[in-house]
């Protein structure tokens, strides 16, 4: 199997991406993270651009690395001056990496329009800041900046650039597609002219402007480069850098390469999740691969043909990404669905046809009041365990009051006032809230605080209502689904009821519920 090089750049590309600000604390984080899983190199920043970028290969220098070569980045010397005076290249020098990734002009436009040098000099500039590191003993990998635009402008001077590249030791040429605009024909024209005019390891570095970065990169390795650019998650300035999390799969599942050391595959899922924490940013689920989405299935007739047939309805077995497959609920799944829901929880009864269909029907019949667990499988399971006769509840709610009222400060406020009864114990409690709902919630488990002592720590971290459509007359129905969370888990559950207060009263009750019976089962 050929051994394709794969280089991150989340900490340096993926930083310019909007909303990502990486402290020194968390690009040490996701350097351990990315090494930790077998990633070649780690681009890490300029240390020219900021004592922050300092501070971090100061400490990055201490870190032991199993697997991953760090890169420090920088540009080639500024025109008309020598490497060793350059200001940029010391600082890159200073970084003290064995791997430097150097930027240089491969576009004749931006030569003569934007750095205002003659094209000879450009050339010089590239010889000699590579040639300057390399006498210092340091690998170079050197990234061609603009090359696709340059080669359609001026294809000679773009090859020329990666020749005189070469000349001076490079010893990688990075193809870049700086402004992500280039087609797929023109990769592999401009990729496949390029690895027939060097002998040097061509790489790719694709922007996905065009939605074609991971297409792009996969082209260029078909031509014969072997060393792919990248950030793990996609992030990158505007719409972003070609997404290693499927460029990887779609290279070692289906094309025939090896990037990673033998087994990482495995763990792509859950490394793009701590990557995404690290960062600060909600997690898209429609991602390929490692979205929760894309094994997910809801037509009653793709989990049918799933469970008869592996592979009829997924392009890869999820756990080879260590992703897993989920049944969503819903009318139209049918009986699939609800047997595989089941078959985890209750075996015995999954093999009873006659009690799936019941429940089934009941299922049917809530849907079409409104009521779907879709988005919230808590209040599902404890849906199954009522119709089972296995739900003993907790707790009995039984009165509670909402006052909702603009306060003299003009601020608006609420009050909530409930009564429980545990084990034939009752108990009031009173809380206030920002909200009707915040108010309800704070109450319920003050009320219940003193029996329950586990429920101090849950906090509703989601609330989304959602208004159904309705046939009746008699007043549009919402849907209320709650997330819940104990610091080290969530849970999500569901109330339908055409007063708000009352739907989220329902999801409320189930979710301190769910919590209670999970606490039991422990
Ligand atoms: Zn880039």
């Amino acid at each position: 199997m050929k051994k394709i090089q794969v280089f991150d750049s989340t900490l340096r590309d993926g930083a310019q991406a909007r909303g990502i600000n990486y402290s020194v604390t968390d690009k040490i984080n996701v350097l351990k993270l990315l090494d930790s899983f077998g990633i070649d190199y780690i681009e890490a920043g300029n240390p020219a651009s900021n004592p922050k970028e300092r501070e971090f290969f100061n400490k990055a220098a201490d870190i032991e690395l199993y697997h991953s070569k760090l890169v420090a980045f920088g540009s080639t010397r500024r025109k008309d001056i020598k490497a060793e005076e350059d200001a940029g290249v010391q600082a890159l020098l200073s970084a003290n990496t064995k791997t430097v990734a150097i930027f240089g002009k491969a576009w004749d436009l931006h030569v003569t329009d934007v750095i205002n040098t003659s094209l000879e000099e450009n050339l010089a500039m590239i010889y000699d800041t590579i040639y300057f590191f390399k006498q210092k003993g340091i690998e170079v990998i050197f990234d061609a900046e603009h090359f696709f635009d340059g080669y359609k402008a001026n294809a000679e001077y773009a090859i020329k650039v990666l020749q005189t590249a070469e000349k001076a030791g490079a010893d990688c040429l990075v193809l870049c597609d700086t402004n992500g605009g280039t087609m797929l024909c023109e990769m592999r024209a401009a990729t496949k002219a390029s690895v027939e005019s060097v002998n040097t390891p061509i790489g790719i570095h694709a922007h996905n402007d065009s939605e074609l970065a991971v297409a792009n990169s996969l082209i260029a390795i078909e031509e014969g480069a072997t060393h792919v650019q990248g950030t793990l998650i996609g992030f990158g300035e505007r719409c972003g850098n070609a997404r290693l999390s499927s460029i990887i799969p779609n290279l070692e599942l289906k094309m025939g390469y090896e990037c990673l050391p033998k087994g990482k595959l495995n763990d792509l899922y859950e490394v793009c999740r701590q990557l995404a924490e690290f960062t600060n940013l909600i997690f898209d689920e429609t991602l390929a691969y490692i979205g929760q989405n894309a094994f997910s299935h809801k037509g009653g007739m793709h989990i049918d043909g799933l469970k008869k047939a592996k592979g009829s309805f997924e392009h890869i077995e999820p756990s080879l990404v260590g992703n897993y497959r989920e049944f969503l609920l819903s009318e139209v799944a049918g009986k699939s669905a609800m047997a595989s829901k089941l078959e985890n929880d209750y075996p015995e009864v999954a093999k009873d046809k006659k009690v799936v269909a019941e429940l089934m029907d009941k299922l049917k019949h809530l849907e079409n009041d409104g009521v779907s667990f879709e988005g919230a499988e808590s209040s599902f399971k404890i849906f199954i365990m009522k119709e089972l006769g296995l739900h003993k509840p907790m707790f009995n709610l039984i009165h509670f009051k909402v006052f909702d009222e603009p306060s003299h400060h003009n601020t608006f406020g609420a009050y909530a006032v409930v009564k429980v009864d545990v084990n034939g114990e009752t108990r009031m409690a009173a809380a206030d809230g920002n909200g009707p709902v915040n108010a309800l919630d704070k109450a319920l488990r003050e009320a219940l605080g003193n029996f329950f002592p586990e429920l101090t720590k849950v906090v509703l971290t989601d609330y989304k209502v959602r208004v159904l459509e309705t046939n009746h007359a008699t007043g549009a129905k919402v849907r209320v689904i709650i997330e819940s969370s104990d610091g080290n888990s969530s849970w999500r559950t569901v109330g339908v009821s055409t007063d708000v207060i009352e739907a989220s009263l329902l999801a409320l009750i189930d979710s301190i519920d769910y919590k209670l019976l999970e606490n039991e089962v422990q």
